[in-house]
């Protein structure tokens, strides 16, 4: 082990000492082993268990008639007030980029169970620049990041890119936001997408506009295939 590795462990040991890590789902101090969330919260929080049926469940059917989808994976139902929001909101707005990591790999842990799981890349759905530069990161390549790790696979995040800043899409009726993501995702690599069968990542899907409009921009491309994934999914 070369020092600098030791110096940095007795720092995290001695700041664990002062400020031990917590769940950031329920706040019980976590156990050796449990990183950013406990084992009981892992197990509590309301799963969809829709690796069970990946070509025919919530999320497939929500986009039938908008979308070509193969498979559909989310980890968990999300309901406003509840503890998966604010999971959703300590990965999105509080910076903590290890949980999308590890909620990540608990998505590929499930996906990898399921059936037909031979993707050929993962693409996070982007972020515009500016949004990107604003927050420090993607919160979508985080949880990506974090199923690639699983699978032992690469994310692949300069094919497609979002070219515009949409405004937030919170107050928004379902045609607005809509109309409001259509043609904002641009493929800028159709010859890295060729042929490939993706896995799409977010963090929730609620009304699924946004992996709608990325799904039809990947869609362009010959011979592609398209699964979605995400660690949310609007409870219905
Ligand atoms: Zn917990």
């Amino acid at each position: 082990m070369s020092f600098t590795k030791k110096l940095t462990d007795a720092v995290s040991a001695i700041g664990d000492l002062f400020f031990p890590p917590v769940c950031a789902c329920c706040g019980t101090h976590l156990f050796k082993g449990e990183v950013e969330i406990c084992k009981m919260c892992l197990r509590l929080l309301p799963r969809t268990h829709f690796e069970k049926k990946p070509h025919d469940n919530q999320i497939s059917i929500m986009m039938w008639g908008r979308c070509k989808i193969e498979l559909a994976y989310a980890l968990y139902y999300y309901k406003k007030g509840e503890r998966v929001q604010q999971l959703l909101y300590e990965i999105k707005y509080r910076g903590n980029r290890r949980l999308g990591e590890v909620l990540g790999q608990e998505l590929g842990k499930i996906i990898t169970q399921s059936e037909n799981n031979g993707f050929d890349c993962i693409i996070p759905i982007p972020l515009h620049p500016r949004k990107k530069a604003m927050r420090g990161y993607n919160q979508a390549e985080l949880i990506a990041n974090g199923i690639a790790t699983f699978m032992g696979m690469q994310v692949e995040v300069s094919s497609v890119i979002r070219n515009i800043h949409t405004l937030s899409q919170t107050r928004k009726g379902r045609f607005e936001r809509w109309q409001n993501v259509e043609n904002i995702f641009r493929v800028t690599d159709p010859d890295q997408l060729r042929n490939r069968h993706i896995l799409l990542v977010d963090d929730v899907i609620t009304t699924g506009s946004t992996m709608e409009a990325c799904v039809n921009q990947l869609s362009t491309v010959p011979g592609t295939k398209i699964s979605v994934a995400s660690i949310a999914c609007a409870r219905l």
